[in-house]
């Protein structure tokens, strides 16, 4: 068995905002694992030569973040199926065999936010989905892996959230941006994707006239960790869940193969990432 110490790494452009090394370092500490997790700051005309020489200096993997998610699948050797699906990665593994290894945990730590952190019952009725960048692509593949029949779909932008549609199938129905409100109409998962809501952005306005109590509520943002969305949601006695979470149980599947432990996310681990 090798005695090096295992690296890991962001790799993005820029990285110094990414809180992935607090948490990384977080686990790393509480686990007593002998190893280091950093920011890398790579160009994208770089990405490919320096992903391919990081096996040599001891790294056994690394997130990759905006902007390399997408780039990253042509690179790599072996690309899982829901990462292909979701159309980026955002978990890379060196493996022994010399080959790179390239995963999307975004929809798992979406759908472990909601198990975790409220009474949730993925089938229970249609999911109401806002937005249709990046990480909607996540949030559908994982909603319909567990098992939603229905989501409805709404962007400012139409073409976007027609060619989620085109690619996820019939399960998905679009619906008009001016309209979306009326998408909440028995729907019993609601998902703010979009960045409206975010410090410095506008706020996410959506009439909730149509929205049951029963409804589990949840928003990507988590700067600030409560938008007026989910306040407002939970005004209406919708049970609310902040996107923190999503950010913590995304990065376990990773930390858990890089370093042999699987980390737990639990209230300290969150209060490490808001104390920052
Ligand atoms: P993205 O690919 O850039 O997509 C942005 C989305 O927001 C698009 O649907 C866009 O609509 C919409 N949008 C932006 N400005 C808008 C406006 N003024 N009015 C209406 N819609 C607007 O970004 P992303 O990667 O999907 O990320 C979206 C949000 O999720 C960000 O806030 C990000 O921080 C958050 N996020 C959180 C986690 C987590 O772990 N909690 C993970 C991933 C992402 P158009 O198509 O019309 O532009």
């Amino acid at each position: 068995m090798s005695t090096k110490i295992p690296l890991a790494g962001v790799i993005g452009s820029p990285i110094g905002h990414s809180k992935s090394p607090d948490l990384h370092g977080f686990w790393l500490k509480r686990y007593g694992v002998k190893g280091h997790y950093i920011h890398l700051d790579v160009a994208q005309s770089d990405l490919e030569e320096v992903l391919r020489s990081m096996p040599k200096m001891g790294f056994v993997g690394a997130n990759v973040t905006i902007p390399h998610k997408e780039t990253v699948l042509s690179i790599a050797d072996v690309v899982t199926d829901r990462a292909a699906l979701i159309g980026a990665a955002n978990t890379l593994i060196f493996r022994p065999d010399g080959k790179l290894y390239a995963d999307n945990t975004d929809g798992y730590g979406f759908v472990e936010n909601l198990r975790s952190n409220a009474d949730w019952t993925p089938t229970a009725g249609p999911a109401a989905v806002f937005g249709a960048g990046g990480a909607a692509r996540a949030v559908i593949a994982s909603l319909l892996d567990v098992g939603v029949t229905e989501i409805r779909l709404s962007n400012r932008t139409r073409i976007r959230a027609d060619a989620l549609r085109a690619e996820f199938g019939t399960k998905i129905s679009v619906v008009e941006w001016v309209q979306a409100g009326s998408m909440l109409e028995g729907a019993m998962t609601v998902v703010n994707t979009t960045s409206l809501g975010m410090v410095g952005k506008p706020e996410f306005n959506v009439p909730l006239e149509a929205l049951s109590p029963k409804a589990v509520v949840t928003d990507l943002v988590y700067t600030p960790l409560r938008t007026a969305f989910l306040e407002n949601a939970a005004r209406n006695g919708c049970q609310t869940v902040d996107g923190l979470g999503m950010l913590l149980h995304q990065a376990a599947p990773g930390f858990e193969r890089w370093f042999g432990v699987r980390p737990e996310v639990d209230e300290e681990t969150r209060q490490v990432l808001l104390a920052k």
